[in-house]
């Protein structure tokens, strides 16, 4: 039996990984849910999973929320605040890391530190401290598993992965494929007038509005990028990325003789949760087969960088290394929180990443507080910017 963190479980990875864990009852135990201020659904989970602890991010709401859970006749204990996550971050056997954003950044690490199973869904805590991240999951033993798709996709087609890289393996080139996103298809022109609720209707993909728009704007690749290059300890030479519409193929690796091995299934976040919850061995998932006859095709272009900037922004920021993805990740989230609000472009949101990453000077963080320091400046010069840009 092993027990389970859910970061972030009233997410939509969150609520992916319940549905997974509620199907085996007897190899996972949940230990802990967290969420960041959704009350009501996290009481619907807790009801129905009774973990040991419930963490509430927001301290304004735990006193209501502890009296509710005990309500309900339920024994579990609540926790608050950033405390209430590195403890449950760092008390369970495996630990599902589902927070979006730099708030998930420091929970995973606790996970990583305490040397637990950890699965990563957040991919914004390796961009932001992707050297002193994989420091500590040597140091501590961890076991990482990718569960962005693309990441679970490219760890199923290649064998383990030493800090001597991808070339001992025989590895040509990873092929990261992406959607495109909802907007492949639309002009620069059209770009400009693109609501919230256009960009978080992704074509295959149901997911959270922050990584919706970042499908959209293309950053999520240009993100996942610098995530495999941390994962799979690659220069962002060895990646190439590409269009494929219909999130068949999850991502592809080639190796020196001209293999390319693929991972294929339906676009659905279960697979490759439970292939990381049970490896090396499998479970089944809900997900459906994959009907290949009424697929029928996969289709394949390349990225257009002109109308979809941010992946050359992300391309840039990881060959400059240091805290140059820290600062990119910060600009990412306040600009993407300023379109949700409205207060902001959708075709704004490269313009003000690329102004951001010319003014700041990058440095090698040696510490997450100078992490943290970086993407704090960022996120307040990002936030200026945006002032000034929208007085405009
Ligand atoms: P989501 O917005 O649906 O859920 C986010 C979860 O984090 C919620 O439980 C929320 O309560 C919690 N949260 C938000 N802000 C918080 C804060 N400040 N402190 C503590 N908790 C907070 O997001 P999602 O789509 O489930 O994505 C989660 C992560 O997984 C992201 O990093 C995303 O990039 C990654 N990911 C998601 C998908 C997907 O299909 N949804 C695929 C690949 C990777
Ligand atoms: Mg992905």
């Amino acid at each position: 039996m092993q027990r389970v963190t859910v970061l972030g479980s009233t997410g939509s990875i969150g609520v992916s990984t319940l549905d997974v864990l509620g199907r085996h009852p007897e190899k996972y135990e949940v230990y802990a849910l967290t969420a960041n201020r959704s009350a009501a659904q996290l009481l619907d989970q807790v009801r129905q999973f009774q973990p040991q602890f419930a963490v509430l991010r927001d301290e304004s709401v735990a006193v209501e929320f502890q009296q509710q859970v005990s309500a309900l006749g339920v024994r579990t204990q609540v926790l608050a605040g950033e405390a209430g996550l590195l403890e449950v971050a760092a008390g369970a056997d495996l630990v599902m890391a589902a927070i979006v954003g730099a708030a998930g950044l420091m929970p995973t690490l606790a996970a990583v530190e305490a040397g637990r199973k950890v699965l990563l869904a957040n991919k914004e805590s390796l961009v932001m401290a992707g050297r002193l991240f994989m420091e500590a999951v040597d140091r501590s033993g961890a076991q990482l598993l990718p569960i962005d798709s693309e990441h679970n996709a490219i760890f199923q087609c290649l064998p383990p992965v030493a800090a001597s890289g991808l070339a001992p393996l025989g590895v040509r080139r990873i092929l990261l494929t992406g959607s495109g996103g909802p907007f492949r298809t639309r002009s620069r022109d059209e770009l400009q007038s693109v609501t919230p609720d256009e960009a978080c209707a992704h074509p295959n993909w149901s997911m959270g509005r922050k990584i919706s728009v970042d499908s959209a704007s293309m950053m999520n690749k240009g993100l996942e990028l610098i995530e495999a290059c941390w994962l799979f300890h690659c220069a962002p030479s060895a990646i190439e990325v590409v269009v494929h519409p219909q999130s068949v193929i999850h991502s592809m690796v080639e190796y020196v003789d001209g293999s390319v091995l693929a991972q294929l299934g339906n676009p659905d976040m279960r697979t490759p949760i439970a292939h990381a919850l049970a490896w090396p061995q499998r479970i089944a998932s809900g997900v459906s087969s994959l009907d290949l006859i009424a697929q029928a095709r996969l289709d394949f272009e390349a990225p257009d960088e002109q109308r979809f900037p941010c992946l050359r922004l992300a391309r840039e920021a990881a060959e400059a290394g240091g805290s140059a993805s820290a600062v990119l990740n910060a600009a990412n989230e306040v600009a993407v929180s300023a379109f949700l609000e409205k207060r902001l472009a959708f075709a704004a949101i490269p313009d003000i990443i690329g102004d951001i990453m010319e003014r700041v000077s990058f440095f090698e963080p040696h510490s997450l507080d100078e992490v943290q320091d970086a993407d704090a400046q960022a996120r307040r010069l990002t936030e200026e910017v945006i002032a000034r840009h929208t007085r405009q």
